[in-house]
C-alpha cells in the first residue's frame, strides 16, 4: 500500500476516500478493469485506487441505460425530470467545498478556480437545463421534440467537474440517458457526481459512468447500441471517433483542440487587455482548449505591451494547488508537463525569444513557470500546435486586414479574443473570424446560456444555450 498524500485538513474536506469503484446501474461496483491509481499532479504522490471498466462492464452499463431509457426517463414529463436536475444542482453546491477541494487535488488546479469556476458553473450547467426540460417546445425543434435514447459521453482532464456538468445536464433535460467516461488522469469528482445522482434519487441506469483509460472510451463510442456519441478531447481521438461512427448513422458532437488568438488593437485599454491576455492564458495552466495562446498585437503597442505584460505576470504565484493565494498550480500529469516542455522546446530551436517568468517552484509536483515567447513566426510550431500549457506565443501586426487573416491562420477555430475601445471593429472582426466564440474586452468567460463550439478542426456541434440541446433531441 501507498501512503496517502494530501494534508489530513484538505483529505477531509476532500472526503478522500481510498478506494472509488464504477457506478452502474445506480450501484457503486468493481470494474472488471485493471484499477488504475489516480495522482496528486501537486505533489506526485497516489491519492486513492480507482476501478475501471473492461468492455464487458460498458455493455452492462448501456443495458442499463436503455432500460432505464425505455422504461422511466425517456417517457417521464419534462416537469419531472426537472425536479432531479434541479436536486443534482442544489446537491452540488451543497458538496461544493468538498468537491473543489477534490478537484484540486485530482487536477491540480488552484482552488480558487475550482471554488469560484468549476464548482459554480457545474452547477449552475444543471440549473440552466432543469429549467429547460418542460420547456422544450419552446426550443424551437417542434412542439413535442423526443430524446436520442442513451448517450455515450468522453470528456478530458482539464475540467472534469465541469465537463461532465456540460454533457450530462442537456443529456438528461432533453430525456436521454447516460454513459459517461472521466479521463483517467482526474476521475474523482465525476464519482462523487455519481454519489450527487444517487443522493439525488435518479432511477438506477439513468446516469452510468465508468472510469478507464481510452480503450474504455473507445468501448463506449463503437458500442452499437449508443444512439448519440458526445467527445470532448483532443483533434486527434476527435477524428478517430469521427472515422469509427461513419456509416452507422449515429449522432455525433465534437469539441475539440484550439489555438486561440487574442488580439489586441492600438486604441485598446492596455492594462485591462494584460488582465485579460494572463487570464486567457494562465488560467488552468493553460489547460482551456479556448486558451487565448496566441496574443497578435500591433506592431505600434507591442513593445509596451509586452513589458506591461512579463511586470503582471512576475506577480503570479504558481504553486500549491490548495493555497488560497495560487495563481497557476500544477500541471495536470507527468505526461503534459514532459509535451509541454518538448514543444517550448522547438520554439527555442525556431528562434523565438523565450521569457520565463522568474517565480520559484515547488521541488514536488509537476509546475511549469508562466512563459512568454516573443519574436514568433506563423510558421514554428508553437505558432501552429496546441501546447495546452502556461506558454503564450507573441505575434504582432500592422493592419486589422492583417490581424484577422493570422487569426484565421490555424486549423483550429474554437474561440478568439479583441480588445479594442472600437465597437464597430469588434463587429468587424467578429464576423471575419472563424471561431465559434469571439469574447470582445474579456477572455474566458463561460455562461450555460451561450452555446460554445468550434469550427474546423475544433469540432462541430455546440453545448450550452438553447442551440446545445439541438444534440440531444431528435429535431
Ligand atoms: P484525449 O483526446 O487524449 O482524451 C480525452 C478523452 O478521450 C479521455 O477520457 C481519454 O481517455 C479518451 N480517449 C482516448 N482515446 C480514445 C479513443 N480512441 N476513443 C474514445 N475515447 C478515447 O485528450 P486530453 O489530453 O484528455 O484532453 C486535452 C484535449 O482536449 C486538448 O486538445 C483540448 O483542447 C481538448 N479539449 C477541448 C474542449 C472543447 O470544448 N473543445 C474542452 C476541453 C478540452
Amino acid at each position: 500500500m501507498w501512503e496517502y498524500a494530501p494534508a489530513p485538513e484538505s483529505r477531509d474536506i476532500a472526503n478522500l476516500k481510498p478506494n472509488y469503484r464504477m457506478f452502474v446501474d445506480g450501484e457503486f461496483v468493481e470494474g472488471a478493469g485493471e484499477p488504475l491509481k489516480t495522482v496528486n499532479p501537486g505533489t506526485e504522490e497516489v491519492l486513492a485506487e480507482v476501478s475501471t471498466a473492461a468492455p464487458a462492464d460498458v455493455d452492462k452499463a448501456v443495458k442499463a441505460a436503455r432500460r432505464a431509457y425505455d422504461r422511466v426517463w425517456g417517457k417521464m414529463p419534462g416537469s419531472e425530470r426537472a425536479k432531479y436536475i434541479f436536486r443534482i444542482a442544489r446537491l452540488i453546491q451543497e458538496r461544493g467545498r468538498e468537491l473543489a477541494v477534490l478537484e484540486s487535488l485530482d487536477n491540480g488546479k488552484p482552488i480558487k478556480e475550482s471554488r469560484d469556476v468549476d464548482v459554480p458553473t457545474a452547477a449552475a450547467h444543471f440549473f440552466y437545463h432543469a429549467g429547460w426540460a418542460d420547456k422544450l417546445g419552446y426550443a424551437g425543434y417542434g412542439p413535442d421534440p423526443k430524446p436520442l435514447g442513451v448517450a455515450g459521453q468522453v470528456i478530458p482532464w482539464n475540467f472534469p467537474l465541469l465537463m461532465a456538468a456540460w454533457k450530462i445536464a442537456p443529456a438528461l433535460a432533453c430525456g436521454n440517458t447516460v454513459v459517461l467516461k472521466p479521463a483517467e488522469t482526474t476521475p474523482l469528482t465525476a464519482l462523487v457526481l455519481a454519489e450527487i445522482i444517487q443522493q439525488a434519487d435518479l432511477p438506477p441506469g439513468v446516469v452510468n459512468i465508468l472510469p478507464g483509460a481510452g480503450d474504455v472510451g473507445a468501448a463506449v463510442t463503437s458500442h452499437p447500441d449508443i444512439d448519440k456519441v458526445a467527445f470532448t478531447g483532443s483533434t486527434e481521438v476527435g477524428k478517430l471517433i469521427q472515422r469509427q461512427l461513419a456509416g452507422t448513422g449515429r449522432k455525433l458532437t465534437l469539441e475539440l483542440g484550439g489555438k486561440a488568438a487574442n488580439i489586441v488593437f492600438d486604441d485598446a485599454p492596455l492594462d485591462q487587455a494584460v488582465e485579460g491576455i494572463v487570464n486567457g492564458i494562465f488560467f488552468n495552466q493553460g489547460h482551456v482548449c479556448c486558451a487565448g495562446s496566441r496574443l497578435l498585437v500591433q506592431e505600434s503597442v507591442a513593445e509596451e505591451l509586452l513589458e506591461k505584460l512579463r511586470v503582471r505576470i512576475s506577480t503570479l504565484r504558481v504553486g500549491d494547488p490548495l493555497d488560497k493565494n495560487t495563481d497557476v498550480g500544477a500541471i495536470n500529469s507527468r505526461e503534459q508537463l514532459t509535451k509541454i516542455q518538448q514543444l517550448v522546446e522547438t520554439g527555442d530551436a525556431e528562434g523565438a525569444e523565450r521569457w520565463t517568468s522568474a517565480c520559484p517552484l515547488p521541488d514536488k509536483g509537476f509546475y511549469f513557470a508562466p512563459t512568454v515567447f516573443s519574436n514568433v513566426s506563423q510558421a514554428m510550431r508553437i505558432a501552429r500546435e496546441e501546447i495546452f500549457g502556461p506558454v503564450l506565443s507573441v505575434l504582432t501586426f500592422r493592419t486589422p486586414d492583417e490581424a484577422v487573416a493570422k487569426a484565421n491562420n490555424t486549423p483550429y477555430g474554437l474561440s478568439a479574443g479583441i480588445w479594442t475601445e472600437k465597437g464597430s471593429r469588434i463587429l468587424w472582426a467578429a464576423q471575419k473570424m472563424r471561431a465559434g466564440v469571439v469574447w470582445a474586452n474579456t477572455f474566458n468567460r463561460f455562461d450555460p446560456t451561450a452555446p460554445f463550439g468550434g469550427y474546423q478542426e475544433s469540432g462541430f456541434g455546440r453545448e450550452g444555450g438553447r442551440t446545445g440541446l439541438e444534440a440531444y433531441l431528435d429535431v
